[in-house]
């Protein structure tokens, strides 16, 4: 511990160097974010076009600019412009529509928002983890690219507690990506962690959640094991008969477990207990007012399937991170009431973030 190592005298840390990290990969505080651990020190501040934070390693003597590990690393552009266009592009802007008001190219911008995304996607990944919750939805949501001249799908889980956007994927309908969604799930819940599943009618859900959730099991008679569903695996459908556009008829359907099971435990997180999609439904809708390219009916398609690919994690973030849920208020007394996003309540973050502090957020 660098503190414990180095003299007493010399003056006290004036700069808070929490979140920042040595990347020297030599160095014995490499990656090391805790600024009462690692020796990094301040270093004044660089930039041309803003005031940037340097850092010194004290151990090894690397430096390094706070941009560093954001999107922002190696722009000549203040991180207020790039937040404001970030901002724009989550309430719903097209590229063309941000690079009208902000003056700069729809190149440029395109290339901000694609970092943006990348950047959403490192801090998912680093921040979700390890997770325990109860009852996971999960749906899709069709759209068309123009560059394919064909659809595209977004996936979607939510954990219905938190109203956290677990995991997504943008790609086709095939088994390979019900299989891809499940297994992003799979990567920030807990290892022991099996949620109730509800989704829609869709075939592949069964094989993506069975093929994830299940164990080989020894069987009489047969010389291989057979790979089997959990036990604990609980999975229902919410199917709906639609005769052309308009809706016939729905109906219910287990997959895995017993359905009084499945109503026991949901009725423990204070839901009715009956199978339904209806949460990550209204999810999708707000993703789709989020992400340009999502809006029925609009002029702002999206020109090949990675650029929806980056804005729809930009929106997953601003979802999770940025954005207080109503169901998730908590009462403060008085008529008083405390905003909380799906990211608090979930235990993974303890503020609301403003999207500026999103995209100076470092992630190693
Ligand atoms: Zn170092």
């Amino acid at each position: 511990m660098w503190s414990e190592v180095k003299s007493r005298r010399g003056r006290p840390k004036v700069h808070d160097s929490n979140g920042q990290a040595c990347m020297n990969t030599a160095c014995e505080y490499y990656r090391d974010t805790d600024a009462g651990f690692h020796a990094l020190r301040w270093d004044g501040q660089r930039n041309a076009c803003e005031a940037t934070d340097q850092w010194e390693c004290g151990a090894c003597g690397r430096k390094h600019t706070a941009r560093l590990g954001t999107p922002i690393y190696r722009l000549k552009t203040s991180s207020t412009q790039v937040a404001l266009a970030t901002h724009l592009a989550m309430k719903g802007l097209s590229i063309a529509d941000i690079s009208e008001v902000l003056v700069h190219s729809p190149e440029t911008v395109a290339r901000w928002l694609e970092r943006d995304g990348e950047h959403s996607e490192r801090l998912h990944e680093q921040l979700f983890r390890e997770l325990v919750v109860v009852h996971v939805q999960l749906d899709e949501v069709v759209t068309r690219v123009r560059r394919w001249a064909q659809r595209a799908w977004v996936w979607t889980a939510q954990d219905v507690q938190s109203k956290a956007l677990l995991a997504w994927h943008v790609g086709g309908r095939a088994q390979a990506d019900a299989h891809r969604l499940v297994h992003r799930v799979t990567e920030v819940l807990a290892r022991t962690c099996v949620p109730v599943f509800t989704s829609d009618g869709l075939r592949q859900y069964f094989y993506a959640l069975t093929a994830h959730f299940g164990q080989w099991v020894e069987q009489a008679g047969k010389r291989k094991p057979v790979w089997q569903a959990l036990p604990s695996l609980l999975y229902g459908q919410f199917r709906k008969v639609k005769a052309g556009r308009k809706l016939k008829q729905v109906y219910t359907k287990m997959l895995c477990g017993e359905r009084s099971v499945l109503q026991t435990v949901l009725q423990s997180i204070g839901l009715s207990g009956g199978i339904q999609t209806s949460y990550v439904e209204r999810l999708n809708l707000t993703l789709r007012h989020t992400v340009a390219a999502l809006r029925r009916r609009t002029w702002a398609l999206a020109y090949r399937v990675d650029r929806l690919r980056w804005r729809v994690a930009l929106a997953a973030a601003y979802y999770n991170f940025c954005r207080t849920h109503h169901a998730l208020r908590v009462e403060m007394g008085e008529g008083r009431y405390r905003g909380r996003t799906p990211a608090m309540a979930l235990g993974v973050t303890g503020h609301q973030w403003s999207v500026r502090e999103f995209i100076t957020h470092p992630v190693y």
